[in-house]
């Protein structure tokens, strides 16, 4: 939109904030419901109707409660999670995936949707992990600018969220984020600026943590300096749900509406106490008036005023297409050593599936990210409709998750603001039945496994770990699934292994006995079937590690030199060193690293060159397909200075492009560098630790 154009509906958005009461403009500045403001009737200006995000759109609750509704008219089509959609490094999957998100809300009634998530994931502990891309700036914000633009195609606003340093769910709402600026700009911003600035989000979603001292929901120093007034952002600001806390500093900060989890709506900081506020001169009208004109500017761009908006669907065959697409991308092959991977179908006569991730549901937990989901086909479910019924697929579970303690009458939502959200809850200790009841699962399948030639383990984690208002304690597989999978390998070791999660674990007990190791996120609704291709081969793994895998915690900064999961005051001590930026630069070494991901085929570099044009640099390659099968290589190109400096990271991300090549082929790929300079040397490779080809200077060819 051109600057006539933002100056014409800022002119229409002042003259109809002129004709609205204090009243009406206050009924627009906070939840009137959970999920929704005060319409204004009279002057046909309608309620902002928000909903979660990301993966999907999600139920409907009653207007004043956390019960959901409970018609069947809200399934919808059920997304690969951020941190799978990061995987597959395509940025044309991340707009698609906006896209059906979007369309979905807008075809549900929503204005608002409630993502991306673009938090930054310093620790791999942090429960809410799955909802974010990446570890790495440069990543995340180029997966969200597409799926943004994506998302508002549709009428829908995308909510960029959580801004920002949300890095923990342990006492996030009290939380003090100790930062220095330098990495506060350089890593966790990044994609925020780029989400306003290059997807011109129109909202975003203010965090429930503090940064120096006040909370991001009401901040001056991140609502007014930095986002109104250094990025000129003139978008709506939502509050997370509850994270106001102060009637004043909200009112004087950027925020624009404020939202809760509790249904006393008149007693919100910015309903009844602001009004007063400003009835007494302690606040200036103004103030109000600003923010209703960022909120009417919105429904200009939403074509909420004048009639003409897209209507949007949801549930359409292309929007499960487009989860089968995006979750075949994602599925990383860690390890595949002997070549045990692909699995030939029509060799397999009879398999045995072990693990109690290949018959679990997962789209109805997480906390927000929940879905109600059309349908969730499972890796076993996946695996038999590959198979067909000549092959006899054998199921046994293996191992087993805690016994749930439902309590149907309360919603975690509506408790999240009581104990101050997410303590970290001790291991819960299973009792003498459970245990019995694991030991005969464990011995099960391992009697079972020595009658097959061919076993597929599926475990990992669920959402009982990878949850909002929680951060795990460690990286360990839970449920002694370490000890199940040591036992397996000893009793067959062709078992390939398979991990279902949302964040990475420990594989040290087991990993050099394994020979083949796949990754899955949770992948959506057809997660299940693009797993089960990837097993047998239909299609050739293409995913990539978006974050480094680390042997254990300790082994990243947030650990290492910060600390993480406190209660009081997170001290992120590490600075810029988050993820491979630490490894790299104090030579620790992952398990899986950044970028890592394997193919059925192999790919070599050939040449490379480094072109300027119009004042943009450019890594020219040649990648040839050296191996028998079809494949996708991402080609990741890291900056790394000539003269590296204490205070530098060895090497940063800077571009990747993914091609596409037939057995055989050999093509150009052209990438475009960010923040090229002369003092960096440039480096091509397939992972950060797997670099190939390094350009010194412009037009260099190696
Ligand atoms: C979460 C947000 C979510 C909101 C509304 C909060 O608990 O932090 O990400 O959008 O609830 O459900």
């Amino acid at each position: 939109m051109d600057n006539r154009e933002e100056r014409k509906l800022r002119k229409e958005a002042e003259d109809l904030t002129c004709q609205l009461t204090l009243k009406e403009k206050i009924g627009m500045i906070h939840g009137a419901q959970l999920f929704c403001t005060a319409p204004v009737d009279r002057l046909g200006i309608p309620a902002l109707t928000m909903s979660d995000g990301p993966m999907g759109v999600r139920q409907e609750f009653e207007p004043a409660s956390w019960k959901s509704v409970g018609n069947h008219d809200d399934y919808v089509t059920y997304l690969p999670c951020n941190s799978a959609l990061a995987s597959t490094w395509n940025r044309e999957l991340a707009k698609f995936t906006g896209e059906v998100l979007g369309a979905e809300a807008r075809g549900r009634g929503k204005d608002v949707i409630l993502g991306p998530g673009v938090n930054i994931k310093r620790s791999p502990l942090c429960g809410r992990n799955f909802e974010y891309f990446s570890e790495d700036p440069y990543l995340t914000k180029e997966m969200a600018v597409p799926y943004i633009k994506g998302v508002q195609n549709w009428d829908v606003a995308a909510c960029v969220k959580h801004f920002a340093a949300n890095n923990q769910e342990t006492q996030r709402l009290w939380v003090d984020v100790k930062i220095d600026e330098k990495a506060l700009r350089e890593i966790y911003l990044p994609a925020f600026y780029d989400a306003v600035k290059k997807g011109n989000s129109y909202t975003v979603m203010g965090a429930y943590n503090k940064i120096y001292g006040e909370h991001c929901c009401q901040s001056d120093f991140l609502l007014n300096q930095i986002l109104r007034k250094e990025w000129g952002y003139d978008g709506v600001v939502i509050s997370d749900w509850g994270g106001v806390h102060d009637t004043e500093a909200a009112a004087d900060s950027g925020l624009d509406i404020e939202m809760s989890v509790t249904d006393n709506f008149d007693e919100y900081c910015m309903a009844e106490p602001l009004k007063k506020m400003v009835e007494e001169g302690k606040v200036s009208e103004k103030v109000i008036d600003e923010k209703v004109i960022h909120i009417l500017i919105l429904m200009q761009r939403l074509h909420m005023l004048d009639g003409g908006r897209k209507s949007g669907a949801y549930n359409m065959p292309e929007h499960r297409q487009a989860a089968l697409d995006v979750a075949r991308e994602s599925v990383v092959l860690l390890k595949n050593s002997g070549g045990r991977l692909p699995i030939s179908p029509e060799k397999t006569k009879k398999i045995l599936v072990i693990g109690e991730n290949a018959d679990l549901i997962h789209a109805t937990g997480g906390g927000s990210a929940e879905i109600k989901a059309l349908y969730e086909i499972t890796p076993l479910m996946g695996i038999k409709m590959l198979l067909g019924g000549n092959t006899k697929v054998t199921y046994v579970k293996g191992y087993c998750q805690d016994p749930k303690q439902e309590n149907q009458d309360r919603n975690w939502q509506a408790d999240s603001l009581k104990n101050g959200g997410g303590e970290i809850e001790s291991v819960n200790q299973a009792d003498k039945a459970l245990m019995l009841y694991r030991r005969l699962l464990r011995e099960e399948a391992l009697m079972k496994a020595k009658e097959f030639d061919q076993v597929i383990f599926i475990g990992g984690l669920n959402h009982e770990q990878d949850c909002e208002g929680n951060d795990r304690a460690d990286m360990k597989l839970p449920y002694d699934q370490d000890r199940l999978i040591e036992e397996l390998l000893e009793v067959n070791p062709n078992t390939v292994i398979t991990m279902v999660g949302g964040s990475p674990v420990e594989m040290g007990r087991w990993i050099n006995r394994a020979d083949s190791v796949l990754w899955s996120w949770y992948a959506g609704m057809e997660g299940g079937r693009a797993l089960a291709e990837v097993l047998f081969g239909r299609v050739n793994p293409s995913g990539k590690l978006p974050e480094s895998f680390y042997k254990t915690h300790l082994d990243c900064s947030a650990h290492a030199w910060g600390n993480f999961a406190e209660k009081e005051t997170a001290d992120y001590a590490e600075g810029v060193f988050v993820g491979y930026r630490y490894l790299d630069a104090y030579h620790v070494e992952p398990e899986f690293c950044f970028g890592h991901g394997l193919s059925y085929t192999s790919f070599s570099y050939e040449l490379a060159e480094l072109i300027e044009e119009n004042g943009r640099v450019y890594a020219e390659c040649q990648i040839a397909n050296t191996g028998e099968m079809d494949g996708k290589e991402t080609v990741q190109v890291y900056l790394a200075p000539k003269n590296r400096t204490e205070d530098e990271p060895v090497c940063q991300l800077k571009g990747f492009g993914k091609i596409f090549l037939k057995s055989g082929e050999k093509k150009k790929l052209r990438v475009e560098i960010e923040d090229y300079s002369e003092k960096m040397d440039v480096w091509i490779g397939s992972s950060v630790k797997d670099i190939r080809i390094c350009a010194e200077r412009i037009g260099k060819i190696i």
